[in-house]
């Protein structure tokens, strides 16, 4: 699939989609997705040390500090398997992480391919959430969330756009239409 974006960025609330979508993208791709909530939730799990010092921070819907998440970012987009192209779904979240991003692409003389942004209107947002039923998704946690996402991660949105590497997609669609738009974003000079 030459000429189509390798490493991209999905941004969007929480309950947008973005999990779904970043499994459907980087299967057509071929690249892997790298969920960092996915990680943290595995780090828990795990009962290791990141995960220790994350746990409540995840159960109360806050961001775990930039400093840990460049760490765990590092070192994973330095694997082997994401040489080659990424999808990434759930970083950055803030301008620091960004700002990490882009040292990491840097130093490795690479660039974003594109951040696809998934909208989807915050009521939706809400009632989607409630019905996920993880055992971090009380309607509390989920409101948190959505607060930290608003001042925190949408302001992602305009940097990006900014620097001409922004897409909007609609998320109001069905799951298969949203990866259809998403890929159509993705194709080259699209
Ligand atoms: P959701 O898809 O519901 O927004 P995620 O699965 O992406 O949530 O992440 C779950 C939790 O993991 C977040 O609420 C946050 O506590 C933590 N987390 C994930 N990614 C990051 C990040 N880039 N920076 C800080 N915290 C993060």
């Amino acid at each position: 699939m030459a000429g189509e974006a390798r490493r991209i960025v999905l941004l969007g609330a929480p309950g947008c989609g973005k999990g779904t979508q970043a499994a459907r993208i980087a299967a057509a791709l071929e690249i892997p997705a790298i969920s960092t909530g996915d990680m943290l939730r595995a780090a828990v799990q795990a009962g290791s040390a990141l995960g220790e010092r994350v746990g409540g921070i995840l159960n109360a819907g806050e961001l775990v500090d930039d400093a840990t998440m460049a760490e765990v970012v590092t070192d994973r987009l330095a694997q082997p398997d994401a040489a080659d192209g990424y999808l990434l779904d759930g970083y950055p979240r803030t301008q620091s992480q960004a700002d990490t991003l882009a040292g990491i692409l840097d130093a490795a003389g690479q660039e974003l391919d594109r951040v696809i942004q998934i909208d989807v209107a915050k009521d939706e947002l809400v009632r989607r959430a409630l019905g996920r039923q993880r055992a971090d998704d009380t309607e509390e946690v989920i409101r948190k969330r959505l607060e930290v996402y608003e001042e925190n991660t949408a302001p992602l949105v305009d940097y990006y756009r900014d620097r001409g590497m922004l897409r909007a997609v609609d998320g109001n669609q069905s799951i298969e239409d949203v990866t259809r738009s998403i890929m159509k974003e993705l194709e080259a000079g699209g």
